[in-house]
């Protein structure tokens, strides 16, 4: 007789913020997790690993609707392992320091429910890091102390002896801190600690809305006050607290604390964002299109059965590579249906996408547009047989059977040049793309408030959307800067009447950036 599956739970530490500092360990536990319980403080971009299937659970410890009380937790937890389920309970930072993991723990080995723990980057370490300090260092502390800031004030039972903290000499890290700011620096000034005793305060560590004041002992709270900083928040008190600004490499990110809008589909966008996240940089995301896949069911019948007679597959993006291979996938069948068909791709990215289906491009032209493409592809084609470039264009593509895989929007202009030069083309589209419905109100707000400071456009569809939302005047009548990933893009803004400030040499996300941080560094 087979026994009822156990279930198991895993306490597992998202880190601080940024999505990457969770463990390898962390992100195999959600990937495999039927059900994902997640605290305040956790990055919710992380939920990506998740199952698409798993439930997702939000346990803020205070909502409108009353209270995510601990007691609460606990008994979920309880409840969904009792049914079989596995469970990835994700926590702020490590679950265990300060983060009543310790609590849960007991809770479930009382109760008989299989548990492990998955460390995490504790904020105390994360903010440190990200904000160049060193809370050891051989010249001036060999001891750090971690310390909960909330029990300060003495109203409960408080563990923690300020008359040993104030002589302490070494590393104090306080959590929790912020609203007893006043009183914990008096309480290490009367047990002995000298009032000009360096302190930093790092809020919102590892995020792109990452901030430090530096001041002293005597002035923490003052400070803090002055410049209205929030909770969450990390306290570093001692000589390590005066390290040098070179140090701040986070900080010193061309891109950092930017407010960079990407308006491309959502998938565009996550990859894109991700790409600002790792520059320092702080994504907005308002989509402006949605990617459809409109490859018919009988295609691979008409098109794809007689694929070998292709001498060229050409694909024209990154989504058409994804959704033909997921097509592909679909009907059971994989990369060997090219055969001895060569492959070409318009972009690095789009190649780059080919191989993760273990597909090399044979070709992929310097610059990336259709014209460009068309060239060099009957460039390629004719140096390769052996036989002289001709000058201009209408080469000598004689017979060749081409294939143009690409979104149903797309310009026939390949096709056109290729037939031009003598070639076979069938175009089949792969992908449809639609404007994509929502608000914009929000972003108009922001923009007006002076909270963005770039607007990046990766094609002339996104364009036309985009500015059929926000009228031209709010960009103009702002600081915000545009940037347009290439010549076509940046006619379309241009006919919109919106001033290109950046376009890359390279038309590509990275290049996009590369064009933004160069600008950003004037
Ligand atoms: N288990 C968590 C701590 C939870 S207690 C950990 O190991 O990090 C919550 C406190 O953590 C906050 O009040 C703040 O002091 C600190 N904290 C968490 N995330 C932070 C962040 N991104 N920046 C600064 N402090 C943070």
């Amino acid at each position: 007789m087979s026994r009822h599956r156990e279930g198991k739970v895993y306490l597992v530490g998202a880190g601080p913020g940024d999505a990457g500092l969770i463990t390898i360990r962390g992100v195999e536990v959600l990937r495999a997790a039927d059900c994902v319980i997640y605290d305040k403080l956790v990055n919710p971009s992380l939920l990506k690993f998740a199952r698409a299937d798993a439930e997702i659970i939000h346990t803020p410890k205070r909502t409108k609707q009353g209270s995510f009380t601990q007691e609460r937790i606990n008994k979920l937890l309880i409840e969904k392992a009792s049914k079989g389920l596995t469970v990835a309970r994700l926590k702020g930072g490590d679950p265990c320091i300060f983060g009543r993991g310790g609590q849960e723990a007991a809770i479930l080995a009382r109760a008989g429910i299989d548990f492990e723990i998955v460390p995490g980057v504790t904020a105390a370490i994360a903010a440190a890091g990200y904000a160049g300090i060193m809370l050891t260092d051989r010249e001036y502390s060999s001891q750090v102390v971690f310390v909960t800031g909330r029990q300060a004030e003495g109203k409960r039972k408080s563990g923690i002896d300020w008359g040993w903290l104030g002589r302490f000499e070494g590393t104090i890290v306080l959590y929790m801190a912020m609203e007893n700011l006043e009183f914990i620096s008096a309480e290490l000034m009367k047990n002995g600690m000298a009032g000009q005793m360096p302190a930093a305060v790092i809020t919102n560590a590892t995020l792109p809305s990452q901030r430090i004041v530096r001041t002293s002992l005597e002035l923490l709270g003052e400070k803090c006050r002055q410049q209205a900083i929030e909770p969450p928040a990390i306290v570093i008190i001692g000589a390590a607290a005066d390290s040098d600004a070179s140090l701040n490499w986070f900080e010193n990110k061309p891109l950092f604390g930017k407010n960079i809008v990407v308006t491309r589909h959502e998938d565009g966008n996550a990859d894109f964002a991700a790409k600002i996240v790792r520059r320092g940089g702080n994504p907005i995301e308002f989509s402006t299109m949605k990617i459809k896949p409109v490859i018919r069911k009988d295609f691979f019948q008409k098109k794809l059965g007689k694929f070998e007679q292709y001498d060229w597959v050409v694909f024209t993006s990154v989504n058409g590579v994804a959704i033909f291979f997921d097509y592909l996938e679909g009907i059971g069948r994989d990369a060997r249906i090219f055969g001895r068909a060569k492959v070409a791709a318009i972009g690095a990215e789009t190649a780059a996408k080919l191989r993760e289906f273990g597909l090399r491009a044979d070709f992929v032209p310097a610059v990336y547009t259709s014209e460009e493409l068309g060239k060099g592809l009957i460039d390629f084609v004719q140096t390769s047989k052996g036989k002289k470039a001709r000058s201009g264009m209408g080469g000598d593509l004689g017979q060749k059977r081409i294939l143009l895989l690409r979104s149903e929007l797309a310009s026939n202009e390949l096709a056109e040049l290729l037939k031009a030069a003598g070639a076979e083309v069938d175009e089949v589209a792969v992908y449809s793309i639609t404007a994509k419905k929502g608000k914009s109100e929000w972003l108009k707000q922001k923009i007006a408030a002076g909270a963005v400071d770039w607007i990046t456009f990766a094609s002339p569809f996104s364009v036309r959307v985009f500015f059929e939302k926000v009228p031209a005047e709010v960009i103009n009548s702002s600081d915000v800067k545009v940037a347009s990933i290439g010549p076509v893009t940046s006619k379309q803004l241009e006919e919109l009447g919106i001033k290109v400030d950046v376009e890359p040499a390279e038309h590509t996300i990275e290049g996009l950036l590369e064009a933004i941080e160069e600008d950003c560094r004037k």
